[in-house]
Formats: structure tokens, C-alpha cells, sequence
């Protein structure tokens, strides 16, 4: 079978030549071991935070070894008594065409009213991130404005949508007016700033007369700079992601002070950490998919060797939605 592995760390922006498809050969199947054939392979910001050697909340990726990721696919084989031929499921096979998983973890999923791909997205790992921070973090009341970073991505388009169904005023921050028209249009945020437009910090007033009560910052930099003077008395922050300093670029908060003048609570947290809610998380996050009541938006790359290309892109907001990888 045809795998990616990380052939090399990058330094600043990743470049093909850090990744390599090779073949590879199946190990045997051992008890409770599934053989999976994958169809689609998740691209996820978090990946290039394993290229890198630096610590971090997660192990580092070895060299040589396959990419990490998350993957949805059918299983082949079993010989775990909760997975039968022809089972779809989700795990972390990574970037490889099939592979071999510990039933234990992986997940079934039920694709008679769901798309499988979206299990990788709003009904999957983003989707619970989104649920989770704006949820257990922002906690907003109706009524209360909430400001999200890459709102017409994975994660964001998901925590807008979500705490309008709260009753909250939602305003976005993407890059361009494509994706700006997006999340208004499509998915019913109140407004969305072009960060790329030039006017950030007027444009994001002009959005938040009431100012704001919670952000969920998905990227760090400018728009998190612009974003905390505006915040409210006793505003919380989820902070999920950091995007903009991923390749290298300085992300550092310029105007701390308002955390004690507006005394605001800001909070990271990592969905994979919090794992016992994601039963609760998902099956919300399945039925609202399944209704037709939460959006979502993909980009797929169409085969495996795409994979590397797609993920660079995704970096730079080359993607618009959630980025996965088509292998069948
Ligand atoms: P998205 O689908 O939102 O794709 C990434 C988007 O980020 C791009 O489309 C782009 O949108 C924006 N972006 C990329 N590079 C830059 C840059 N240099 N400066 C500004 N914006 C940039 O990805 P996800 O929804 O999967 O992830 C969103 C965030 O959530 C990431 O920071 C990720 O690390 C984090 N995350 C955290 C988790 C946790 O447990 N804490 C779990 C999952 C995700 P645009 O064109 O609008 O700029």
C-alpha cells in the first residue's frame, strides 16, 4: 500500500520535500487488531505543530514514519468483535491508503444520514472543538456578541453557527470577501471583517457596536490584537488555535492590559483532552448535520500523493472548509 511520511522537519513554511510516498507492506492482523481501507484522510492545522521538534502538548512525529491523522474508512477485515467487513469507522491511520488499528481506537459511524467525510469535520474532532469552547468556555448568554477567527473554516463555521442557535449576535474574521460572503450568507453569521481588506480594527467596531462578550481565536496575531479592547467586562476567551504563528511568524499578545482592565478570563484547551464529553458533543453535533441544521463546507484533494500540497495550502487559507484528502 501507498503511505506519506515525514521525510524531513521544516524550517518555517512547510515544502514538499519534508514529506515522501513510499509503499509499504501490511503487518499481519493480530486480536483485536481491524484492517482499514481509507477513503478519506483529515488535514488538520495541529499537524504541523508534530513536524516540529519543539515540546508541545503532543508527542513529536518521527521521521520516516507514517504523517499522523485522522482518517474515515471501511473495514476490510476483523479480528475486534465490534467491527465486521464492511463497518465504516474512523481512527488515526494517517496519511496511508489502509492500515491496521486496535479496534479500541477506533470509532463506527453510521452513514445512513450522515456523509462519511463529515465524521472527519463538523460531525467529528472539529466539530467537538467548536461544541467544547464555546460551550464550556465562552459560555455565552442570548444576546451576547461572540467573535470567531477563521470563521469559514472547520472549526469556525461550526462555533458560529452553533451560538446563533444560543441566541448570540455572531461576527467572523476570514480572509477574503468569498469566505466573508460565506459565513453571512450561508451560514447566518451576523456579519464578517475581511482581515485581508485592510480596515481590521474599524471594521471590526463597525460590527461589534455592543462590543464583545467571547471570542473563539482560531489564529492569534492582528485580528486577536484588534479583537481584545473590544472586549466586555468579564469577556471570555477560548483560545483553540494559533494559526498564524505556525510557520514561525510572531504571535504574541500586544494588548495584554485589557485583560485586567475588562478583567477577562482567556482559557487554551485541547478537544482531545476532554474526551469524556465527546459522546455528548457529537451526538448533538450528529443529529443538528443530519437535520440539515449545521453547515459545513469541504475541500477535498483528490489522491494521496495531493495530500502535502493540500496541507501547505491549508497553512495559508488555500482551503475553504474543511480540507480532507478523497483516496476512494
Ligand atoms: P480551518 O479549516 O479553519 O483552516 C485553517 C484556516 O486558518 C485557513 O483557511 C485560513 O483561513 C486560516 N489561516 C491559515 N493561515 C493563516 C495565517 N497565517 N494567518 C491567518 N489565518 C490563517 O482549520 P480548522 O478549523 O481545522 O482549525 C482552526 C484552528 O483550530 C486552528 O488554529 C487549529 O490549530 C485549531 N484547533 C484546535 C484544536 C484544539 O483542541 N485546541 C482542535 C482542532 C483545531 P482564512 O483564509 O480565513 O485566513
Amino acid at each position: 500500500y501507498q503511505r506519506i511520511v515525514l521525510a524531513s522537519r521544516p524550517r518555517g513554511e512547510p515544502q514538499p520535500d519534508n514529506f515522501r510516498l513510499e509503499s509499504a507492506q501490511l503487518p499481519e492482523l493480530g486480536d483485536g487488531q481491524v484492517l482499514i481501507r481509507n477513503h478519506y484522510l483529515s488535514l488538520d492545522p495541529y499537524m504541523r505543530g508534530r513536524m516540529s521538534e519543539a515540546k508541545s502538548y503532543a508527542a513529536t512525529q518521527v521521521i520516516g514514519e507514517t504523517m499522523i491523522g485522522g482518517t474515515a474508512g471501511e473495514v476490510l477485515a476483523s479480528k475486534h468483535p465490534k467491527f465486521a467487513v464492511g463497518d465504516m469507522a474512523v481512527g488515526m491511520l494517517g496519511w496511508a491508503e489502509m492500515g491496521v488499528a486496535d479496534g479500541a481506537t477506533l470509532r463506527k459511524v453510521d452513514t445512513t444520514h450522515i456523509p462519511l467525510s463529515a465524521f472527519l469535520g463538523v460531525a467529528g474532532m472539529p466539530g467537538m472543538t467548536a461544541w467544547y469552547g464555546l460551550n464550556h468556555i465562552m459560555k455565552p448568554k442570548a444576546g451576547d456578541t461572540i467573535l470567531v477567527s477563521a470563521a469559514s473554516g472547520a472549526v469556525g463555521s461550526a462555533v458560529g453557527q452553533l451560538a446563533k442557535q444560543q441566541g448570540c449576535r455572531a461576527v467572523g474574521i476570514a480572509g477574503g470577501p468569498d469566505k466573508c460572503a460565506y459565513v453571512v450568507n450561508e451560514l447566518g453569521f451576523d456579519a464578517c471583517i475581511d482581515y485581508k481588506a485592510g480596515n481590521l480594527v474599524e471594521d471590526l467596531a463597525a460590527a461589534t457596536p455592543d462590543g464583545i462578550d467571547a471570542i473563539f481565536e482560531n489564529v492569534g496575531g492582528a485580528g486577536f490584537d484588534a479583537a481584545l479592547p473590544r472586549m466586555n467586562a468579564f469577556g471570555r476567551v477560548a483560545l483553540c488555535g494559533m494559526i498564524a504563528g505556525y510557520n514561525g511568524d510572531d504571535v504574541s499578545i500586544r494588548n495584554m492590559r485589557h485583560m485586567l482592565t475588562s478583567r477577562l478570563t482567556i482559557r487554551g484547551f485541547i478537544v482531545s483532552e476532554h474526551l469524556e464529553l465527546w459522546p455528548q458533543g457529537l451526538g448533538e453535533l450528529g443529529a443538528l448535520v443530519a437535520s440539515g441544521k449545521l453547515k459545513y463546507r469541504e475541500t477535498v484533494a483528490p489522491d494521496l500523493a495531493s495530500a502535502p500540497d493540500a496541507f501547505i495550502g491549508l497553512l495559508k487559507g488555500r482551503n475553504f472548509g474543511k480540507q480532507l484528502v478523497k483516496l476512494i
